[in-house]
């Protein structure tokens, strides 16, 4: 054991006796003791040695045990499951190298061939493109509710039904799912249950409401700062952890340390972010919904809202940082309101410090038509916004001058 430095104050002068070359592998490492490091370390190392072939042994069994290769766990990694467990109130969480590489893992290790899932129709593009692949290639089959009743999930279930993938707050429409009645019924018939809570962490804690499994992309609000890809599943149950997990190790879907350690930073100030932003979100979307040029702007927080009344109750302390609306000019003033906006970027995801602002129906959603975007609750004139931290009144007055070049 070379990499502890007090190994060679057992044995002196038997560093100093070793060629550089067997010296340079062999670096002197010194380990805290009688203090710790306040700051999560960077843990960059992927491979862990052991006292004895036992403790080794025992490293290959769980989630929770010893490190000894970084694609089973790492300290660092660790330390952002341990923090995204704390805040969803779970049992165990698994991180991965990306939200689909979470919500793969969790898919792939709970899902058979000839398995029925029932998922919100509203899901998150790269999820849906999973089901429909998992459809086509692996006989999965898969059902759509709207989110709103849980009478449409009774009446979807089969013998077969394994999984219902929700989200707590849909994008761009802000939809909120009722996750209590929803997940009541699935849990009735023995179902598991996905939520996908990246657009309202801390905001929303699904498990509280009865999820097994609550989903991060933390590409967004837990990092934070528009710097990582990152994904975390969440478990209620530690033996479906342990299930996924497993299967994890197969993907291959780890994280890297660094990555782990950016989203464990962001998630320090997350409270304060989403809380202000959000807050923010509200004061925009009742400024948005007083301009003439807007015809429909959608926030849980607005008392309009179809779910305000659930949101005040899944969600009391806000209804998330997105907001979207719609332009009395439709396609045309969408394209003209994005390229027209100065302070906040045009720009995909959410999540971020400073503002973004897109037209689905010109970007993200352009494959669809009229009808399809009209099913998806979308309009050829809505801008999604994922408001940031700016201040109100800046980002209020580059929305009203984009606003004004469209009409
Ligand atoms: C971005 C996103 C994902 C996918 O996360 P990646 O980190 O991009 O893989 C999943 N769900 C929702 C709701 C998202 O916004």
């Amino acid at each position: 054991m070379t990499h502890d430095g007090r190994n060679f104050d057992d044995v002196p002068g038997a560093a100093r006796a070793q060629h550089p070359q067997t010296r340079a592998v062999h670096p002197r490492l010194t380990h805290p003791t009688g203090s710790t490091p306040l700051g999560v370390p960077i843990y960059q190392g992927h491979i862990f040695a052991f006292d004895g072939a036992d403790e080794m042994a025992a490293a290959f069994e769980g989630p929770r045990s010893a490190f000894f290769y970084g694609r089973f766990g790492n300290p660092t990694v660790r330390a952002l499951e341990d923090a995204v467990t704390d805040l969803e109130g779970g049992a165990g969480a698994l991180a991965a190298a990306s939200g689909m590489g979470a919500i793969n893992a969790v898919l792939m290790a709970l899902l058979r061939s000839g398995d029925h899932v029932i998922a919100q129709s509203c899901l998150y593009g790269g999820t849906f493109a999973l089901l429909e692949d998992l459809a086509a290639r692996w006989g999965v089959e898969v059902s759509h509710v709207s989110g709103n009743d849980a009478a449409e999930v009774r009446d979807a279930l089969r013998p077969r039904t394994r999984l219902l993938i929700l989200e707590s707050i849909a994008n761009p429409t802000t939809q909120i799912a009722d996750l209590p009645a929803l997940i009541a019924a699935a849990r009735e018939a023995g179902v598991t249950t996905m939520v996908d809570n990246t657009f309202a962490p801390v905001l929303c804690r699904p498990i509280e409401h009865g999820a097994d499994i609550v989903v991060h992309s933390a590409t967004k609000y837990l990092g934070g700062h528009a710097d990582i890809l990152g994904g975390v599943a969440v478990f209620a149950d530690e033996v479906v952890h342990h299930r996924v997990w497993k299967h994890a190790l197969e993907l291959g879907a780890a994280p890297d340390p660094f990555a782990a350690w950016l989203a464990v930073r962001g998630i320090a100030t997350l409270p304060l972010r989403i809380a202000r932003a959000s807050e923010t979100a509200l004061d925009l979307a009742r400024r948005l919904d007083a301009h003439p040029a807007v015809t429909h702007v959608a926030h849980p927080g607005l008392p309009g809202h179809p779910q305000h009344e659930l949101a005040r109750r899944l969600m009391p302390d806000g209804g998330g940082a997105v907001l979207s609306f719609d332009l009395e000019g439709g396609r045309e003033a969408g394209r003209t309101f994005t390229d027209s906006i100065r302070l906040a970027s045009l720009a995909a995801s959410l999540g971020d410090v400073s503002t973004l602002v897109m037209h689905p129906a010109s970007t993200s959603h352009r494959q669809l038509d009229a009808a399809a975007l009209a099913a998806a609750g979308i309009g050829e004139g809505t801008v999604r916004v994922a408001v940031g931290l700016e201040h109100p009144d800046d980002l209020w007055a580059d929305l009203e001058q984009a606003l004004a070049k469209t009409s």
